[in-house]
């Protein structure tokens, strides 16, 4: 075979192998025409062999023709280029990833050899590697900050260029609007034609088609070609249309940010400019990231509320520990003690005076003390000197849910003998369901006080007695002298004298209150018991009574009962109930005497049509010193001990007395006592 021939059946050989080669290949002459341009070509590129033969890089973006120059001129020198990656231009217009080898097709170096290009078409790996990247950039920009507004404003960055001509990221507010956190564009100067698209064809969120779609219906979409036709259709406005093919839309993806089914907005992804259009892979990878945006934004979110949440916390128990600090003040200042109990009865609070009251030096070491120890230190008695029952300390009832137990309570210290008389008070503090919290006590120290009391006490009673001697002479010459004027005929003498007798009656009746109450308050009262018939002793007193006063006595019921009571002590209450009648009904001109047996008692009446009694002093007027009307004033003398007298001597008989009244109209005052059948 000549050499002529080898060589032709050499050149048929490449032909034959350009023709059948699955990858892109073709032959470029000496000035970058091409020469030849195998079917895989056309395939990948678009062009068909007759559309490009003889033309001058045809694939090679303008911008990119020096470099492919220089390519070419390397291979003519005897240099193989492997795997140059490069961008090439398709015959629709856009664009491709490649990877190029090229070889010289002659045997010596020369400048005008042609030289063989081999295209392998990488834009899917170049695709997934850019993606590859894209995912740890935005990996890395969610994870670096918990701010999502300047969050997802780098993300959009990160979009524009890379994967989009601009993105922008709308998010729904708490009211339910939309609001555009984020916008990015390669040309800055389109952001604001598209702010001032937004500002004046805002999205509805009734709108069939767009973002409208995207949040209601929660499902992405994608438009991979925007034609003029489809713009023109959507466009409210021929203004809205223009300023639409202003921006330029080749291209939109719309993806929801969504996190449990919740849509929060949505990030758009338009190409324009580079004439990109989004593909399937595009879409998907535009879902994972929106999927993870989402989920940033939510947390972002939630740990802004927990942020608030704890700073309103610390806040709050600034404040707290402010208004604790104040109380505390307060507290430590009073000079009544307050101590606080947790539903256990344990003492989790008490101020100075509390625990130097106790004789503790320091309010912590009484917190310090169980309750049981420190009441080891005390015997506890009520007012009359009795051991006061620990379940009616009023700390407990309180801590039962009572809501104002209150007593007086005498506190004698084992340790020094010491007694504290104390008003003490508890209060119950209630959590929203009602069960007890707390209870708060507060001891209001009266010692000095009861001290003052017991001097005035023993003075009364030692006033009292050296009176009483006196008296009881006066009277028995009273009574002497008026015996002599009666007998002597000096009838008008006998009537002072009487007179002069039923005032010393009083004045001894006065002492003798004043002696008792001394002796109720000491536990001395005593009592002589013995059975009699009630009516017995009732019409005495009535006798003598009648005759002093103007006022009416009438008696009903049955009164002839037996009953086992002192007389002398009974006769003092109906004497006092009578009197009070008399003296509080200077108007009226009767008094009705009430008795009958009932519930196997004795039920004892007096009712008169006097002033009569408010409701508010129901109770009271059976106090010590209690006076419902004016001491000052003449019409109503007394001391205020009558009632005081007669319901202890009432409550010694195992009795029941009380009052029901109208003013104006007149009072009725009952007591019970037991009867013997
Ligand atoms: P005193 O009559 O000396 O004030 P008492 O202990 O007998 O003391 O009575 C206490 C108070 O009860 C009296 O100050 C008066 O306000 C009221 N009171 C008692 N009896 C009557 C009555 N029959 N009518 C109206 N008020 C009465």
């Amino acid at each position: 075979m000549s050499k002529k021939e080898r060589n032709l059946s050499s050149q048929q050989t490449l032909h034959a192998f350009i023709q059948a080669s699955p990858l892109p290949l073709m032959i470029i002459g000496n000035n970058g025409r091409v020469k030849m341009w195998n079917p895989a070509s056309e395939r990948v590129f678009g062009w068909k062999s007759n559309e490009v033969i003889g033309k001058v890089l045809p694939i090679v973006p303008i911008n990119k023709r020096k470099e492919s120059f220089t390519y070419i001129s390397q291979t003519q020198k005897g240099k193989v280029l492997r795997g140059i990656e490069a961008v090439r231009v398709k015959k629709d217009g856009s664009s491709i990833d490649i990877a190029l080898w090229t070889a010289p097709l002659g045997e010596k170096k020369q400048k005008e050899q042609d030289i063989l290009v081999i295209i392998d078409n990488i834009t899917q790996r170049k695709r997934a590697e850019n993606q590859q990247v894209f995912l740890i950039k935005t990996n890395e920009i969610l994870s670096s900050s918990l701010d999502y507004k300047k969050t997802l404003s780098r993300i959009t960055k990160l979009i524009v260029p890379n994967l989009a001509d601009w993105a922008s990221v709308e998010m729904l507010d708490s009211k339910g609007t939309l609001r555009q956190l984020a916008i990015a564009h390669t040309n800055p100067k389109k952001i604001i034609l598209a702010k001032k698209l937004r500002r004046e064809y805002p999205t509805n969120l009734a709108d069939p088609e767009g973002i409208a779609k995207v949040i209601r219906t929660g499902k992405a979409a994608c438009y991979p070609e925007i034609t003029d036709k489809m713009l023109r259709q959507s466009a409210k406005t021929k203004k809205q249309f223009l300023l639409w093919k202003k921006i330029g839309f080749t291209s939109a993806m719309i993806v929801p940010l969504q996190v449990r089914g919740k849509t929060l907005g949505v990030i758009n992804f338009v190409s324009a400019e580079s004439g990109k259009r989004f593909t399937t892979s595009d879409f998907l990878f535009v879902e994972e990231i929106a999927k993870r945006a989402a989920l940033f934004v939510e947390n972002a979110r939630l740990y802004q509320e927990v942020r608030i949440e704890l700073e309103q916390r610390k806040r709050f128990e600034e404040e707290l520990k402010k208004s604790r600090d104040q109380l505390e003040i307060i507290f430590k200042s009073v000079a009544d003690g307050i101590t606080v109990q947790d539903p256990s009865g344990k003492i989790i609070y008490a101020n100075d005076a509390a625990a130097y009251a106790i004789g503790f030096h320091s309010p912590e070491a009484l917190m310090r003390s169980p309750v049981t120890s420190i009441m080891k230190n005390f015997t506890v008695k009520d007012e009359k000197g009795n051991p006061f029952p620990s379940d009616r300390l009023p700390g407990r009832r309180a801590l039962k849910g009572e809501l104002r137990p209150e007593e007086l309570i005498c506190y004698t210290s084992l340790l020094t003998g010491e007694e504290n008389w104390s008003i003490t008070k508890a209060r119950p503090v209630f959590d929203e369901r009602g069960n007890v919290l707390y209870a708060i006590n507060v001891f209001h120290d009266i010692t000095e006080r009861k001290k003052l009391e017991e001097r005035k006490d023993d003075f009364i009673s030692i006033a009292s007695h050296e009176l009483k001697t006196p008296i009881t002479s006066v009277k028995a010459f009273t009574q002497i002298l008026q015996k002599r004027f009666i007998k002597a005929g000096d009838e008008e003498s006998g009537r002072y004298l009487s007179k002069m007798d039923t005032q010393l009656n009083k004045l001894t009746n006065l002492i003798r209150d004043l002696l008792d109450i001394n002796k109720i308050q000491t536990g001395r009262l005593a009592f002589h018991k013995e059975i009699f018939y009630f009516d017995s002793l009732l019409d005495e007193i009535i006798e003598d009574f009648q005759r002093m006063t103007k006022h009416t006595i009438i008696k009903k019921g049955n009164c002839h009962l037996r009953i086992d009571a002192d007389r002398d002590r009974l006769s003092q209450v109906i004497i006092n109930l009578l009197s009070n009648a008399i003296k509080y009904s200077p108007q009226a001109d009767k008094i009705f005497i009430y008795g009958e047996k009932k519930n196997g008692k004795l039920l004892f009446s007096v009712k008169d049509f006097g002033i009569g009694i408010p409701k508010e002093h129901y109770k009271k007027i059976f106090g010590r010193f209690f006076r419902g009307v004016d001491s000052k004033k003449e019409t109503f003398p007394g001391l205020g001990v009558g009632l005081y007298i007669s319901s202890e001597i009432i409550k010694r008989h195992n009795g029941k007395i009380w009052v029901e009244s109208r003013e104006g109209e007149g009072s009725t005052f009952y007591f019970s006592i037991p009867i013997v059948s």
